[in-house]
């Protein structure tokens, strides 16, 4: 952190999503517990203070009991749960135990209620019923919800809000992120999350510069702070000078001219300068985002990213309702090919309803094809939508986080359960489309040949990859300086899978946000890459810069650069190398 003389504070943070926006700090503390003070209460106002309580509590069960009213037909499956929280509320454990609190520690209610809700959830942790354990969700989310009308706030929606701000969280969940209205919000920074974490990534679809991992950007920001946030160089500024402003809407305005040229650009096909064409194709976690990869000219969907239809639910989405999705998804695309991928939740896609047990590792826990290799009904579910919506377009169907052999042949007879009930009930569907896998794990890697045998594409999720070979967690910001894509570990890796494809005649994409930076296309072409898939709004940029690329070069400089032994000499090299055609890269400050 930076402060200068006349109150401008400098933060540096890990980029999220490029782009500079200036503007009024909104604050969105979701986690408002860890801002709770303790302050002492007199002998006379106790009662007073116990009042006050009881108020919140009715508040929140009243707003919880109109809840559980206006809930859909369709979704009284989950008034089991929604009832379990309203008998919380007046629970003993919870309520009785916080005036207790209050009384005997002579403390105001929100650290009352704090210390209480942690020990009944710790206590909950303890038991070794799964079922019980289950029930710390709904102690955090009762405790949560008494605390917001505490400090007297409505819980906020991000979707409602309704001025031109940047939003300051401690943390955005990829499905709070989702949620943001483009027309409203003009950034968003948070003190958590990493490179490449699924937050980043939805802000890059949404197009608004993002800065995560600030690690205390909310206890510096206070609402309606002036706010610039350069999601290039992971920086924000809170309450800059006149002159830094002034720099900083010059170097927006320079920002916004640079994608203006590039996107004239973009309809040019993806060929290098000595004529070899590339496939790029977009990544999309929403239907809505057809319209960004055709108007940025994807040649396809490399990867839909499934598990955000079933984010927002606090059910599991029903297989009609899946298929009408993707109907329209690959009608719009067709005859283009659209690639769904199979529910990768858990993992930091995480749905309190869905699957409410709570795991000291998650992205190493019932993530993506474990959850639903367990979970054997919503699996079917979901692959007979996807075959369904196949008989009205080009679909490939991709599996997400395969470690090993077993895996694959399991999923192979999940899919022909699902045909067979297709085909028991009579529906039209279609089951010759290729199968693929996401080869994110480094046992995959290994395994890549005789992974190879059983299926007809890869597709490299660098994101995943990198987290697991370099065993960092892709959201914590304290060792994003480890999550190195041009680390020569991953190019091995890489290398390694391109060889098994290759050996096995089927196709190889790349989907992770490496394929969307610039500066690992050289080393990406070089070593045989040609189907890539990213952000739609990245595709501009990589097609500008593939164009201006010579495959035989590229292809001599990989050879130099798998000699390498370090990414800071990699990036040197390439840095160096390419320096004339890298594009805007405005690192100042
Ligand atoms: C990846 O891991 O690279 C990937 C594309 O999948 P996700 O980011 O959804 O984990
Ligand atoms: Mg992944």
């Amino acid at each position: 952190m930076n402060d200068s003389p006349s109150g401008q504070i400098i933060i540096r943070g890990i980029s999220g999503s490029p782009g500079i926006c200036i503007g009024k700090a909104y604050l969105v503390d979701r986690e408002g517990v860890n801002i709770i003070k303790r302050y002492p209460v007199s002998e006379d106002m106790v009662s007073k203070e116990v009042d006050r309580f009881k108020n919140a509590v009715i508040k929140a069960k009243n707003d919880h009991a109109k809840t559980i009213e206006s809930l859909d037909q369709q979704l009284s499956e989950n008034l089991n749960i929604l009832e379990t929280h309203m008998v919380l509320f007046k629970d003993k454990m919870l309520y009785g135990k916080t005036i207790e609190t209050i009384s005997n520690d002579k403390v105001n209610a929100e650290w009352a209620l704090r210390k209480v809700s942690r020990q009944v959830r710790r206590m909950f942790e303890q038991i070794d019923d799964p079922y019980l354990k289950a029930r710390v969700n709904d102690i955090t989310q009762v405790s949560d919800k008494i605390m917001t009308y505490l400090f007297g706030a409505q819980d906020i929606r991000i979707r409602d809000i309704n001025k031109r701000v940047i939003i300051v969280a401690h943390d955005l969940s990829p499905a709070d992120t989702s949620q943001i209205q483009l027309e409203r919000i003009k950034g968003f920074v948070t003190d958590r999350g990493g490179k490449d974490s699924h937050t980043s990534i939805v802000a890059k679809s949404l197009k608004i510069p993002s800065v995560l991992g600030l690690g205390n950007a909310t206890r510096n920001v206070n609402n309606d702070d002036i706010l610039i946030v350069d999601g290039s160089s992971g920086i924000i500024i809170i309450n800059p000078e006149e002159d830094t402003l002034f720099r900083y809407e010059e170097k927006m305005a320079r920002f916004l001219a640079y994608r203006a040229d590039i996107e004239r650009e973009s309809h040019l096909p993806a060929v290098t300068e000595d004529g070899v064409s590339l496939n790029l194709l977009a990544n999309i976690e929403l239907v809505e985002e057809v319209v960004s990869a055709r108007d940025n000219r994807a040649s396809g969907i490399g990867l839909f990213r499934t598990e955000f239809l079933y984010l927002d639910l606090n059910r599991y989405p029903t297989e009609d309702e899946l298929l009408h999705k993707y109907k329209e998804l690959v009608e719009l695309m067709n005859p283009a090919p659209v690639t769904i991928r199979t529910l990768d939740i858990n993992g930091d896609k995480f749905n309190p309803y869905i699957d409410p047990v709570e795991e000291a590792n998650p992205a190493l826990g019932l993530r993506a094809v474990r959850f639903c290799l367990e979970n054997e009904a919503i699996f079917i579910t979901q692959i007979k939508a996807i075959l369904r919506a196949a008989a009205f377009g080009n679909i490939k169907l991709l599996i997400p986080m395969i470690s090993c052999v077993e895996e694959i042949l399991q999923v192979k007879e999940v899919i022909s359960k699902a045909v067979l009930e297709l085909e028991e009930e009579d529906k039209i569907f279609n089951k010759d489309i290729p199968l693929g896998i996401m080869i994110e794990v480094p046992s995959a890697v290994i395994m890549a040949d005789e992974l190879a045998a059983h299926v007809d594409f890869f597709s490299i999720g660098t994101n995943d990859l990198i987290q697991y070979s370099m065993a960092i967690d892709r959201r914590n910001r304290r060792v994003a300086h480890l999550y190195q894509a041009l680390n020569p570990a991953v190019l091995k890796m890489i290398r390694l899978t391109l060889e098994a494809a290759k050996n096995n005649g089927i196709e190889l994409f790349m989907c992770g946000e490496m394929a969307g930076d610039p500066i690992n296309i050289p080393i990406l072409l070089g070593l045989g890459l040609t189907n890539l898939s990213m952000n739609s709004g990245s595709i501009p940029v990589i097609k500008k810069m593939i164009r201006s690329l010579n495959v035989e070069r590229a292809r001599e400089n990989a050879r130099t650069i798998m000699g390498l032994t370090t990414t800071d000499e990699i990036t040197d090299f390439i840095l160096e190398e390419y320096k004339t055609i890298l594009p805007y890269r405005d690192v100042e400050e």
